[in-house]
């Protein structure tokens, strides 16, 4: 495959957006003739190709939050009935069992402030974590720390390095704009198969409303299309995928959840979630220490998120992050639009993760900076499970209006 190929003719320049604290205001794929905007509400801005405003100047992220997030969030007097529901649940389910639900720990905040609401909750969880071989230094002591002071047992599924490498390189490849997609799909789909290979029905999740409710299209498609995974990794890849923790359409869409029953809880949208207190709680009360940016535990997405992203497609993420704060009223606007003015990168902390990273996929410095100046991709230019997706979400929603027929007409339950 060469750049000449006939199907490359679309190809776009990368973007080469600044870094050093200055508005970033172009992005790829949005239209050249668009004006730049920012929302009157949030701080998203027409860097993401499909945000709409209205005539307010509200974004549609905002309009999507108070339309469908905001409804399905409990009031605290429903959350704290949830939450005991769920405790109940998974206490009986744990019955006679050693551990009664299943957590993946990363290090990050979420998941470690997960572990500890878990512990305060008298849960008895298996903790998983996935090394795909970037976590920093202070990531592996966070981790540790947690497990020793709350009495977890921690079990730490190792990605062997040479296929994550071939297929981190296969993603560079590709151009495209989640590189993170690796390292996340080998983390869900290691820790669901920990959780069928145990026989643990209940995977406590620390994702949230409250600190993630935002986040373009765009700027991340969806790491657990394995379809995607495969191809871009048969395209771009130089080796078998090996043991490559994967997880298929239908083993995570319907045998998982469907036959097997599994079920991902997110309790953090329970309760009053500030990720402010979290940190506070966590580094006063387990020697936890914190990264310095959303999801840094990981030395990859540290770079990924803070350099590449932003620097060869225009997409900050921090303004996905920070726009998810204010609208959950845990930061003002003024705030965000402050914090974003700050560098994504320390310059000398940049050189240094550059260095590591090229060294650590076996590039030199040029290779690894050739690579982030190749034309940009779109992620539907690969095979994608989007369609299918489609198909299995009407026909869920078809059995559901077929099943709610006979519940309206002859007024029995049907659950
Ligand atoms: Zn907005």
């Amino acid at each position: 495959m060469t750049l000449k190929d006939p199907e490359y003719n679309h190809l776009i320049p990368a973007i080469r957006a600044p870094i050093d604290g200055s508005p970033i205001t172009r992005a790829a794929y949005v239209a050249k003739n668009r004006a730049y905007q920012v929302c009157t509400r949030c701080i998203m801005d027409t860097t993401d190709p499909e945000i709409v405003f209205d005539d307010e100047g509200v974004c549609s992220h905002c309009n999507y939050f108070e339309q469908k997030i905001r409804p399905a969030w409990p009031s605290p007097e429903d959350g704290r009935k949830k939450l005991e529901e769920m405790i109940r649940t998974v206490k009986a389910y744990g019955n006679g069992k050693r551990y009664d639900c299943i957590i993946g720990l990363s290090g990050g905040v979420d998941s470690s402030y997960i572990a500890v609401k878990v512990a305060e909750w008298g849960l008895r969880p298996l903790v998983v974590h996935v090394d795909a071989g970037w976590n920093s230094e202070l990531a592996v002591m966070n981790i540790e720390q947690i497990c020793r002071r709350l009495g977890f047992d921690l079990v730490t599924h190792v990605v062997n390095w040479e296929e994550m490498k071939d297929m981190q390189i296969a993603f560079l490849r590709s151009n495209l704009a989640n590189q993170d997609v690796p390292q996340d799909h080998a983390f869900f789909a290691a820790l669901y198969g920990y959780a069928i290979k145990s026989g643990i029905k209940y995977v406590i999740s620390g994702s949230n409303f409250a600190t993630e409710s935002i986040l373009p299209v765009s700027w991340g498609y969806e790491a657990m299309d394995a379809t995607h995974v495969k191809a871009i990794h048969s395209r771009f890849g130089s080796r078998s995928r090996g043991d490559f923790p994967v997880i298929s359409f239908f083993n995570h869409f319907v045998k998982y959840p469907m036959i097997l029953k599994m079920e991902v809880l997110a309790p953090l949208n329970y309760i009053p979630y500030s990720k402010e207190d979290a940190i506070r709680i966590l580094e006063k009360d387990y020697g936890w220490r914190y990264y310095g940016g959303k999801h840094y535990e990981s030395r990859w997405t540290r770079f990924f998120q803070a350099y590449y992203l932003p620097y060869k497609f225009g997409y900050d993420k921090r303004k996905a992050h920070l726009s998810s704060l204010v609208l959950s009223g845990q930061l003002s606007r003024e705030r965000a639009l402050e914090a974003l003015k700050v560098p994504l990168y320390d310059e000398k902390l940049l050189i240094e993760d550059k260095a590591f990273i090229a060294k650590k996929l076996g590039f030199s410095l040029e290779q690894l900076e050739d690579l982030i100046n190749q034309p940009l991709h779109h992620y539907s230019e690969f095979p994608n499970h989007q369609r299918k997706k489609q198909i299995l979400i009407s026909a869920y929603r078809f059995t559901q209006m077929m099943f709610a027929i006979p519940k309206h007409v002859i007024g029995r339950s049907v659950s």
